[in-house]
């Protein structure tokens, strides 16, 4: 694992702070300047986004919509929002209206440089046949089986068509009637000519156009040929007057015969493509054919599953948008592949989170606690801090009454060593409010525990004893009459391996216990009005968010994060043991 240039990235001991401005500029950000020194493109700085509309947005993305509209705004450049959308048969509209939606949700904002590939579809035609005036491209009859085995490998050159050599009229006239819809699909393609014996195989002869008829979401049945996504996206770039053509490393062998096409037809614009590394992260798969799959065959509820690393996902999860940045901005760039370990993304989002949530009592596994020497009907309202982050959030009235609930695993009825919190005889904290102790246990006939006996001392109110003892817990609580019922559900990692990508079977590694739902939570109420989104820190539990799924009279919580990262202890337990 190489760890990311901020902070060390596979270890629990992540930077506490972010030390971000100081730092030199990334090898993207310091060409970008060099360039403005140099006056080349007069000074201008242009970037474009280009998703392919297939799916959804994943924090893969997320990087490359950070780089982007961020090395824009750095220079008061321009960042276009452009659909990669040359393949009709994968894409939909709903997945571009998602990926806009995803974006703003981001915090990023294209005004009004949306831009679709498509609407060049004109364009590109000509310049296709500006090509093959030029001599340099021609229709071909092989089969893409044919075409595949004449391409070589990397040790062998591959060979020729026997339709290479076509005259410039024949291949006018041809695919002119390609365009007219004379052939039937995938009888002939378009093809560069380029170098079949090249050493780099993407310049044997690439295949620009290929013949399919489906239905495109912004251009109907107007087209039957439709054009690759090298040939696109080169010219689309220099369409738009972009300046710097960022894209991940898999396309540095594609850089080529980018530019190969824009010196070919001698565009006015031709702006350079840089590689970077694509961010993998550890336990997640980011592809989107891999979500996809989770989401067709119903591992996951959806594209939105909080398990699932897309912005949807997250989104629902309770990670906003400023931590993602943060994390994206952390990583840096790099210009080999890496794998960033996704504590360094939890990190992030608990930093966040522990900044902007107001912190709220809930009990997961209520255990109903009886005060004995607590008056009956009696009610009286502590005082809690909303966040001691936040001294501008202040305070809020909770409930203390003589029935309470506790947190199951806060009580052990014959303590290990190590245990502080409740037991028989033992006197504990109970947040904001009063020392209590616990006096009998209530067991049922199976001889489970049901109830907890307690007395509390009313001259510890607030939480501190004016005798000065000290007590070794303070547990959280909610007033049993009070409270509001919840649905919550805590995920864990959707993958138990880390580097679940590199499987032949990625399923294989899918975490059968990344879901828990608990039907049983107790939530104070001063969460009863609450909207999709709102976050909390639930005390002592973790960062919890308000599902979509809720509805007036029944809430649903996702828990975002625990308030510490569990993985990283069991890590140091199982290194500790060898
Ligand atoms: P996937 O591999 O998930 O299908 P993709 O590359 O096919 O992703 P596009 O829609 O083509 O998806 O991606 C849009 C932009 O986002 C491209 O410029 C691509 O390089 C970038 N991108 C995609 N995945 C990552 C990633 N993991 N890290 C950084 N950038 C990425
Ligand atoms: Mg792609």
């Amino acid at each position: 694992m190489t760890p990311p240039a901020k902070g060390p990235a596979g270890t629990s001991d992540l930077p506490e702070e972010d030390t971000g401005s100081a730092s030199p500029l990334d090898f993207i950000r310091a060409i970008v300047a060099a360039d403005l020194a140099a006056k080349k493109y007069k000074g201008r700085v242009a970037t474009r986004f280009p998703p392919e509309p297939n799916g959804y947005l994943h924090i893969g993305h997320a990087k490359s919509i950070c780089l982007n509209f961020g090395v824009a705004a750095e220079h008061g450049g321009t960042c276009n929002m452009r659909f990669d959308d040359t393949n009709p048969a994968a894409e939909d509209i709903e997945y571009v209206d998602a990926i806009q939606a995803d974006i703003r949700w981001l915090g990023f904002d294209w005004g009004d440089r949306l831009r679709y590939a498509s609407d060049y579809f004109e364009r590109l035609y000509g310049y296709a046949m500006r090509l093959i005036e030029r001599g340099t491209a021609y229709v071909d009859d092989l089969t893409a089986e044919q075409i595949r085995a004449y391409r070589g490998t990397l040790t062998t050159p591959g060979r020729e068509s026997p339709h290479r050599d076509r005259s410039v009229e024949e291949n006018l006239d041809l695919f002119t009637r390609m365009r007219a819809g004379e052939f039937p699909d995938e009888s002939k393609v378009l093809r560069a000519k380029i170098d079949m014996a090249s050493g780099n195989i993407n310049m044997r002869d690439p295949v620009l156009y290929r013949i399919r008829r489906a239905t495109h979401h912004r251009t109907g049945d107007r087209w039957c040929i439709y054009p690759m996504y090298d040939f696109t996206h080169a010219l689309s770039d220099s369409i738009e007057d972009i300046t710097h053509s960022l894209c991940t490393l898999e396309f540095e062998d594609h850089r080529p015969l980018y530019d190969w096409v824009l010196d070919e037809l001698a565009v006015a614009c031709h702006p350079q493509q840089i590689e970077f590394a694509r961010l993998n992260l550890s336990y997640t798969v980011l592809s989107k054919r891999k979500l996809l799959t989770l989401v067709k065959e119903g591992y996951v509820s959806g594209w939105d599953d909080p398990r699932m690393p897309t912005l949807v996902g997250m989104r629902r999860r309770g990670y906003p948008p400023e931590a993602i940045r943060t994390f994206c901005d952390r990583i840096g760039m790099a210009k080999r592949e890496n794998v960033v370990d996704v504590a360094v993304l939890e990190h992030a989002v608990r930093e966040e989170l522990n900044r902007t949530s107001p912190r709220v009592m809930a009990v997961l596994r209520p255990l109903k606690v009886v005060i004995q020497n607590y008056p009956e009907g009696q009610v009286e309202e502590v005082d809690a801090i909303n966040n001691p982050e936040d001294p501008a959030a202040g305070t809020r009235k909770v409930p203390f009454s003589r029935v309470l609930y506790l947190e199951r695993d806060d009580f052990c009825e014959d303590p290990p060593k190590k245990f502080f919190r409740l037991a028989p005889g033992r006197e504990v904290r109970l947040r904001c409010a009063y020392f209590i102790t616990c006096v009998d246990v209530v067991k049922n006939d199976q001889g489970e525990i049901v109830e907890l006996k307690c007395t509390y001392d009313p001259a510890t109110r607030g939480g501190s004893a004016p005798d000065g003892r000290k007590v070794k817990a303070t547990l959280h609580w909610v007033s049993a009459s009070h409270a509001l019922v919840a649905r919550v559900r805590l995920y864990d990692r959707l993958f138990l391996d880390e580097h679940p990508g590199e499987r032949r079977d990625s399923l294989e590694a899918l975490n059968p216990d990344s879901l828990e739902v608990i039907d049983t939570c107790r939530v104070e109420p001063s969460v009863a009005s609450v909207a999709t989104g709102d976050r909390y820190q639930f005390e002592r539990l973790g960062y919890f968010c308000v599902d979509p799924d809720s509805t007036d009279d029944s809430l649903v919580f996702n828990r975002t994060v625990s308030l510490r990262d569990v993985w990283a202890r069991i890590a140091r337990t199982m290194k500790a043991r060898g």
